[in-house]
C-alpha cells in the first residue's frame, strides 16, 4: 500500500533561517555584534545576555559543509596536515580544517571575540576543540567544567542533583562576570530570560514534532527531519526560531490528521541511531529504496525531549524548578538552566549505558519500529557511548539490528559500497525487497 505524500511548506523557511544564521555569523563583526564560538549544546541563552551576538557553533558546521564536498574534503585533510589523528571527533576536524584554511562555504573563517565550551569528562574533544580555536585566533576562552555524573544506577540522588546543579550554576555566574570583563559589555538579565523562555519553548515544540513521528505512516522522513532540525539547533533562543517551530508543529499536525506520509512506502519502520552520515546521505536513500521508513533517531529527539526521573525518555515541561513559571531574575534563570543541564539534557549526560539501553528499547516500542540501524560515526567518542550495549540488549529481545561504520564529515571514512551491501543483507533478512 502506498501512502499520499506532499512537500512541506516549512521546508523553505527552515532553509532560509539556516542561510540567514550563517549570513549573520559572517557579518557579525561589521555590524558591531559579538561573535562567539562554542559547542552546540551550550546554554546559548546565557550568551544572549551579552547583547547583540551571533553564535558560530561547532557541530552544525560539519553538517552544513557536507553539502560542499570539495571544501569538506579539503578541511579534514588540512586538519590531518596539522597532526591531528583520524580518530579525533569528525566535527572538530571539519571545523578546525576550515579554520586552518581560512575558508567556509560563505567566505573567510570569521575571527570570534571569544570562545566558550564545556570541559566534559566523557569526551576529551569538547574542551580541546575550542582551546585550539582560541589559541589559533589568540582570543579569550572560557571552559565550563561539566561534572562527571556516572553512578551505579545511572540516576542521581537528590543530594547529588543539588550539589551538581549548584556546581554548574556557580560557573555560569562566573562566566557572566568573565564575559563582562572580556567584552566590556554590561550583562542584560532580561535578554537572558527572554532567550531562555524561547529555548524551552523551542525544545517543547520540536519534541511535539518528534512525538508525531509515532503515527503510522510517519508524517516526515528522516532526511527531511535533519533539514527541519537546523533552525531548532541554530535559532532556538530567538523569536524567529519559535515562530518557525510553531508553524512546523502545526503543519505536521495537519499531515497526521490527513494521513500524509513522509515517504510513499513504509514497509518497515526503523530507528536510526545516531548522527547522520552527512557526507554520504546516499546511504540513507539506499535504506529508503527498500521502503524502510527511518522514523526516529535519538540524535533528533535530543532537541525535543529529555530524561525523566525514572530514566525514561519524554517531553519535559519548562521551568520545573519554578513550578512552571518563567524565571524572574538571573539567579532563578541560571539555576533552572543548570538543573536542566544536569538532570534532563541527554546530550550533556552523554548517555549513560543504562539510559542508552532503556531509550533504545523504549523508542522501538513507542515509535513502533521493526528494527534499529546504528551508525558508528568514526571519532565521535561521546555520541557513541553505550551503542554496543544498546545493540546487545535489543538483540537479546529479538529486535533485529544493523550496525555500519561511516562518518558525519569525512567521506574517506565511508565505504559506501560495503555499507550498501550490509543494508541489502539486513533488509533481505527482514524480507524487504528493493522497490521496483
Ligand atoms: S561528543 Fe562526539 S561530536 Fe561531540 S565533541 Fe565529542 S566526539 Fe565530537
Amino acid at each position: 500500500m502506498s501512502y499520499p505524500t506532499r512537500a512541506l511548506d516549512c521546508f523553505a523557511l527552515a532553509k532560509e533561517l539556516r542561510i540567514r544564521h550563517y549570513e549573520n555569523v559572517m557579518t557579525a563583526r561589521e555590524r558591531g555584534s559579538l561573535l562567539v564560538c562554542g559547542g552546540v549544546v551550550l546554554p546559548w541563552e546565557i550568551v544572549e545576555g551579552f547583547g547583540e551576538v551571533e553564535f558560530f557553533e561547532g557541530e552544525p558546521y560539519g553538517s552544513a559543509v557536507a553539502a560542499h564536498p570539495e571544501l569538506a574534503a579539503a578541511s579534514v585533510e588540512a586538519t590531518d596536515a596539522h597532526g591531528y589523528g583520524r580518530d579525533v571527533c569528525p566535527y572538530a576536524r571539519s571545523y578546525w580544517g576550515a579554520m586552518f584554511l581560512n575558508r567556509t562555504p560563505w567566505g573567510e573563517f570569521p575571527k570570534p571575540h571569544f570562545a566558550v565550551q564545556y570541559h566534559h569528562a566523557h569526551c576529551g574533544t569538547n574542551d580541546k576543540w575550542f582551546r585550539v580555536l582560541a589559541e589559533h585566533f589568540d582570543v579569550p576562552y572560557y571552559s565550563i567544567d561539566y561534572p562527571r555524573l556516572r553512578t551505579a544506577t545511572g540516576t542521581l540522588t537528590l543530594a547529588q542533583l543539588e550539589r551538581y546543579t549548584e556546581y554548574l550554576k556557580v560557573q555560569y555566574q562566573d562566566f557572566i562576570r568573565w564575559g563582562e570583563k572580556v567584552t566590556g559589555r554590561t550583562y542584560d538579565d532580561e535578554r537572558l530570560i527572554r532567550a531562555l523562555v524561547n529555548r524551552r519553548r523551542a525544545q517543547q515544540l520540536w519534541g511535539e514534532v518528534c512525538e508525531m513521528q509515532k503515527t503510522v505512516p510517519a508524517p516526515l522522513n528522516l532526511r527531511t527531519l535533519y533539514a527541519l532540525m537546523a533552525p531548532r539547533v541554530l535559532c532556538a533562543t530567538r523569536r524567529e526560531g519559535v515562530e518557525y517551530l510553531t508553524l512546523l508543529r502545526d503543519e505536521v499536525q495537519e499531515r497526521v490528521a490527513q494521513g500524509i506520509a513522509g515517504q510513499a512506502e513504509e514497509r518497515g519502520r526503523f530507528m536510526h541511531d545516531f548522527v547522520a552520515p552527512y557526507v554520504a546521505m546516499d546511504i540513507i536513500k539506499h535504506m529508503e529504496s527498500y521502503g524502510a521508513a527511518l522514523v526516529i533517531s535519538l540524535y533528533i529527539c535530543n532537541w525535543g525531549g529529555g530524561i525523566r526521573d525514572d530514566g525514561s525518555w519524554g517531553l519535559i515541561y519548562p521551568f520545573e524548578t519554578l513550578g512552571g513559571r518563567p524565571p524572574a531574575n538571573r539567579e532563578e534563570a541560571l539555576r533552572d538552566i543548570a538543573h536542566w543541564d544536569i538532570q534532563r539534557d541527554s546530550w550533556l549526560k552523554m548517555f549513560s549505558c543504562q539510559a542508552r539501553v532503556s531509550t533504545a528499547l523504549q523508542f522501538v516500542e513507542d515509535w513502533k519500529c521493526n528494527g534499529v540501524i546504528f551508525h558508528i560515526n568514526r571519532g565521535d567518542v561521546g555520541g557513541m557511548l553505550g551503542v554496543l550495549n544498546a545493540r546487545a540488549a535489543l538483540k537479546e529481545r529479538g529486535i533485529p539490528t544493523m550496525i555500519y561504520e561511516a562518518s558525519a564529515t569525512d567521506r574517506r571514512d565511508v565505504d559506501v559500497v560495503k555499507v550498501k551491501d550490509q543494508i541489502d543483507a539486513y533488509m533481505e533478512s527482514l524480507d524487504l525487497k528493493a522497490l521496483g
